[in-house]
């Protein structure tokens, strides 16, 4: 059988009936310094950290998350998702938004259980980040509609009760230093996601939550989450 040209998954592109092949999700982690203290961290500007979920963990804006096996205590983190239109390795901090697309609103959903002994053991993240569902996303926007957002508010409530609430000139890293330095671990490519981390205020989510969050400008994400499949 001949290999599939579709890709394992794509964004809507708002303002188009076009579509965006998705091609890796990379994340960072830590990146507000309010968010690294309520994880029990030291905020001082050590370097950016990375790491990863699968490209197919997308869900699209307003589908429905089931609750994931394995854990008893699932986190949401808003997160400003930067989308790489243009290529390259070892990008220099000064042209690193000419690489970009557009940007989204994302919820890095996590296994906070399972991540938190991992951390204490040094073990890997995979099965506390790039699980199934673990990524839903708005559409893509692109730079022309919305430019490079850098001090907007980003916020999250759960069943209208507000969760997160910072703006984007919080990171301790912004987004052309963060393409700086991912790019000099790999070559980006136009159709990767950059979740660029999430400010304080993370918490749980059960069944029947509905979970609403934005960047000013930016189209809602909704979704719910519902009963484990
Ligand atoms: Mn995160």
């Amino acid at each position: 059988m001949a290999a599939s040209a579709q890709p394992l998954a794509a964004l809507a592109v708002k303002g188009s009936a076009e579509s965006f092949a998705v091609r890796r999700i990379y994340c960072v982690g830590r990146n507000y310094a309010d968010h690294v203290r309520e994880m029990g961290g030291d905020p001082s500007r050590e370097a950016p950290f990375f790491f990863a979920k699968p490209a197919d963990a997308l869900v699209p804006n307003g589908g429905d998350v089931p609750y994931p096996p394995r854990t008893s205590n699932l986190h949401h983190e808003v997160e400003l998702v930067v989308a790489i239109g243009e290529g390259g390795s070892a990008i220099p901090t000064t042209s690193a938004l000419t690489h970009v697309a557009g940007y989204a609103v994302g919820n890095d959903l996590t296994r906070r259980d399972l991540q938190s002994q991992q951390r204490e053991k040094g073990l890997p993240w995979e099965i506390s980040k790039g699980f199934d569902h673990s990524a839903p996303m708005t559409a893509l926007h692109p730079v022309a509609l919305v430019g490079h957002p850098d001090r907007a508010r980003i916020w999250l409530d759960v069943n209208g009760t507000l969760r997160q609430d910072a703006t984007l000139d919080q990171m301790v890293w912004s987004v052309p230093e963060i393409i700086a330095e991912l790019s000099t671990f790999f070559r980006l490519e136009r159709g990767d996601l950059i979740f660029t981390g999430t400010p304080a205020g993370i918490g749980a989510l059960v069944p029947g939550d509905a979970v609403r969050a934005g960047i000013q400008g930016f189209d809602e994400l909704h979704h719910r989450i519902v009963a484990a499949r």
